[in-house]
């Protein structure tokens, strides 16, 4: 690993102001997979600023019925919340389907929501990666693409979001808030994380001095009957090749809302608002699913390693909505 400098501010004015005045400085929280990446040399921070012990590892309660989740929080933590497993049980599912018991005890919110991609060749600097390297071309193209995207790639890069929780975020509309010397942001996380278009190593709507000190939660009624399901390849410490996370409400035979997003399958986590506009006043039925299924489906690029997600993403997104259609929420 290469050299570096250690940073450990005091407070989060601090640890902006380092970043702001160290070109090349990297925040680290859990460490989950920065460590690894630097492990590698695919990521070679000159400064790595420390953010452990900063007070960003609560979750409070908002006026209007939402969380507002610190960023420091461990995924572990955020899982096992009441509230959440309560209000949002797709977010608690879908944290608890993601790596192992101990990973989750060390991952942040933060960290999860700017984790990087797992795509092989990434991490292989004898391979050809855009995203690592860009203009030196992408060896998944016509290599192994099984775990590869199929929705909002482009001929550069195919690689998807790894993260889990992200899915979930995105169905609840969740806003990630970010500090910099420059003040305080906020950002849809559906705004949060890229397509690869023609700058795959560009991934987030987010400059690099900037800092994510927390993700509230609005308030989502329909999300008490909610769910995630992940289609993986073993039962556990694998990435998804399809998830769903889904919320629905059914009165007298027809939906009156919907959520629903898909990972694994594109650089960031999908949102299927065109499957959520069919699927809203029509009937709570496997063939209406399975429409809404296809329309957001339509528009897959596939290659021949991947080209069984769609039919994997279809059934698996009918599969989540029948469960809610019959009540099966479980946190
Ligand atoms: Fe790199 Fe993306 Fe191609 Fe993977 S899919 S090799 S991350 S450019």
């Amino acid at each position: 690993m290469r050299p570096f400098d250690y940073v450990k501010p005091a407070d989060v004015a601090a640890a902006v102001r380092a970043v702001a005045t160290a070109p090349g400085a990297k925040f680290i929280g859990g460490g989950t997979n920065l460590v690894d990446l630097m492990r590698e040399g695919i990521e070679t921070p000159d400064t790595v600023v420390d953010l452990g012990g900063l007070p960003l590892d609560g979750v409070e309660e908002l006026p209007d019925g939402g969380l507002r989740i610190g960023a420091l929080v461990r995924n572990s933590a955020l899982a096992a919340d009441q509230r959440v497993r309560g209000r949002y049980p797709m977010l608690s599912q879908a944290i608890l389907s993601g790596a192992s018991a101990q990973l989750r005890n060390m991952a942040t919110v933060g960290g999860n929501l700017l984790q990087r991609t797992r795509c092989p060749y990434f991490y292989d600097q004898a391979a050809a990666c855009n995203k690592r390297a860009p203009g030196s071309g992408c060896d998944a193209l016509d290599g192994f693409n099984r775990g590869h995207a199929v929705l909002g790639v482009s001929e550069q890069c195919i690689a998807t979001h790894p993260s889990d929780m992200c899915v979930a975020l995105a169905a609840l509309d969740a806003v990630v808030e970010v500090e910099s010397v420059r003040g305080t942001r906020r950002i849809p996380v559906a705004d949060l994380h890229r397509l690869p278009g023609a700058t795959p190593d560009v991934e987030f709507e987010l400059a690099a001095d900037q800092l994510i000190t927390a993700v509230e939660l609005p308030p989502v009624p329909v999300a008490a009957n909610s769910r995630y399901r992940k289609v993986r390849d073993r039962a556990s410490y694998a990435f998804a090749l399809v998830s769903v996370a889904a919320a629905l409400e059914v009165r007298d035979g027809a939906v009156t809302a919907a959520r629903l997003a898909l990972g694994g399958v594109a650089a960031k986590p999908w949102r299927a608002r065109e499957a959520e506009r069919l699927l809203v006043g029509g009937p709570a039925s496997e063939e209406s699913f399975g429409r809404a299924a296809d329309a957001e489906l339509a528009a897959a690029t596939v290659r021949p390693g991947n080209a069984f997600k769609v039919a994997l993403a279809r059934a698996t997104i009918v599969a989540t909505l029948r469960d809610l259609t019959h009540g099966g929420s479980t946190a």
